[in-house]
């Protein structure tokens, strides 16, 4: 996509974001946005770092890699963040990858052993999300709502974790009420997980379809790819 396309998308969404936040009254800068560049180019990529952006996510381990290395042989250091579900013999890939700053993507215990060994081995401690699948979707990976409180509980115990809060990922809906009373339930279950449980500070949830929605309901992060970046080809 064009250079000037790119940047004048970028300034719509964060228009947007101000917008949205101001109709709750929020602080706009609680409000974290997440550049989604999964299957767009390292040129694309470098365009909005220019802007001001630092802040990336990927959804597949490889595809991160390269672009990180091809950055930081570039003196480029983006704060990375992994949202894709994660296959536990990547997890020593992104390990070593210091400026992977989080992985939002905390879907079961298994994997977040291993999370937390390998964080160990690299001695880090590194901030994660867990995933709720708040729709019950079956083709959505995420913790129930219901096992949530047990889920945390145990992952408490991994001391190279540093849990900050949940993540999810809705269906592509246009009932904008239905994804409102989805992200309702996530505010409702962060903020008693937070009192429960341990105290949570990132609720990562909104993409191009609904952020405006998310940010209504108390989302810290968004996650926007196409309305920046366009439509993706696979
Ligand atoms: C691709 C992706 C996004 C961004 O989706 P858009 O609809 O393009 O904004 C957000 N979160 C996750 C986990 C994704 O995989």
């Amino acid at each position: 996509m064009k250079n000037e396309k790119l940047i004048s998308n970028l300034k719509k969404v964060q228009k947007n974001i101000k917008a949205a936040a101001a109709k709750a009254n929020r602080d706009y800068k609680e409000i974290k946005l997440l550049a989604v560049s999964k299957k767009h180019s390292i040129d694309e990529i470098k365009t909005l770092k220019q802007a001001g952006l630092n802040f990336f996510g990927e959804n597949r381990v490889q595809e991160l890699e390269e672009k990180n290395e091809k950055l930081l042989s570039e003196g480029i250091e983006l704060d990375w963040h992994f949202i894709g579900h994660l296959q536990r013999n990547k997890v020593k890939y992104l390990m070593r990858m210091e400026n992977c700053r989080m992985i939002q993507s905390l879907d079961s215990l298994r994997l977040a052993k291993e999370v937390n060994k390998r964080a160990k081995k690299n001695d880090r401690k590194i901030p994660v999300l867990v995933e709720i699948n708040i729709s019950g979707d079956e083709n959505k990976f995420g913790i129930t709502p219901a096992k949530a409180e047990e889920f945390l509980k145990k992952i408490t115990n991994l001391e190279f974790l540093q849990i900050e809060g949940l993540m999810t990922i809705l269906p592509y809906l246009d009932d904008s009420e239905k994804l409102r009373s989805y992200f309702k339930d996530m505010k409702n279950l962060f903020d008693k997980l937070s009192a429960n449980v341990i105290p949570l500070d990132e609720l990562s949830m909104g993409m191009t379809n609904d952020y405006q929605i998310a940010i209504e309901e108390g989302a810290t992060i968004v996650r926007v790819g196409t309305a920046i970046f366009g439509e993706r080809e696979y």
